[in-house]
């Protein structure tokens, strides 16, 4: 079966060589492809995903209800295509998703992604972004934040941190569905879910670098990630976009991103036998 150009079962093998290959010479990337590749967290994920996954569907529900969804096809196409594609690079990475892409007609300079694969995008964020490419850029950062499962980092994090007893956040693990829900719930954490708290700068750093490199495997310009940042920042004087607050900023963004889509494109992984769209 092909999956963004990439046979399904050969891509762990050559993600792998990959990873390797880009290990040698690009530190970033290596760090990148371990955790695609492991699909892990680089903190503690103490609540089942699962569980998260129904808490977050049931608040995009709402939110749906509650917000004017736009069906206005010169947002929705262009934010459909970019999402299905970088999805496509992303799943095979991932035990279980289920991507859902919707506009809000808000013109809030914001996107937000939560567990299981609810990703969400104002118009405002999209009038910023002046083509597909730079659309891919934050499409790219969500979508590494799910694969990443950043949300229940942070939850986790919360839960220890308001707990203050790391054996109820490990108790709840084996504990029933319900009970579970009931304690998250008694720290007040399931309206929180995914949107509410912000990421840490490490999770924002992370979700740059491994969103750059879904979307450059999807088949998008990685140059377009710094233009995208620079009008984002120049912007921040005198509108304040809500992105920013939500997604605190690491230092050097731009940067740092340059940096990586030129190693990205000096080391495509056409030369390593991978097929980008
Ligand atoms: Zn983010």
């Amino acid at each position: 079966m092909q999956y963004a150009g990439i046979d399904l079962r050969f891509a762990k093998l050559r993600l792998a060589a990959m990873k390797k290959a880009y290990s040698a010479c690009i530190r970033l990337s290596a760090l990148c492809f371990a955790l695609i590749l492991g699909g892990c967290a680089t903190g503690p994920t103490l609540v089942p995903e699962s569980m998260l996954a129904s808490e977050a569907a049931g608040q995009f529900e709402q939110m749906k209800r509650e917000m004017t969804v736009s069906t206005d096809p010169a947002y929705v196409e262009p934010l459909m295509r970019v999402g299905e594609r970088i999805a496509e690079v992303a799943t095979p990475y991932m035990d279980r998703v289920d991507w859902e892409f919707v506009v809000f007609a808000d013109d809030t300079i914001n996107a937000f992604a939560m567990p299981g694969g609810k990703i969400g995008f104002y118009t405002g964020i999209m009038d910023l972004a002046e083509s597909e490419d730079e659309l891919a850029v934050v499409m790219g950062h969500e979508v590494a934040h799910v694969l990443l499962k950043h949300g229940n980092q942070r939850v986790s994090a919360e839960l220890l941190r308001i707990a203050g007893a790391a054996a109820l956040a490990y108790g709840i693990r084996d504990q029933d569905q319900h009970l579970q829900a009931a304690i998250l719930a008694g720290y007040g954490l399931g309206s929180e879910i995914g949107v509410m708290l912000p990421y840490s700068r490490h999770h924002e750093t992370e979700a740059d670098e491994v969103g750059l490199i879904l979307m450059f495997m999807a088949g998008y310009d990685p140059d377009a990630a710094a233009r995208f940042w620079s009008r984002m920042e120049e912007l921040s004087d005198s509108r304040t976009p809500q992105w920013l607050s939500t997604h605190p900023h690491p230092g050097n963004r731009v940067r740092n991103l340059e940096r990586l889509a030129a190693e990205l494109k000096a080391n495509p992984p056409e030369s390593l036998g991978i097929r980008r769209r």
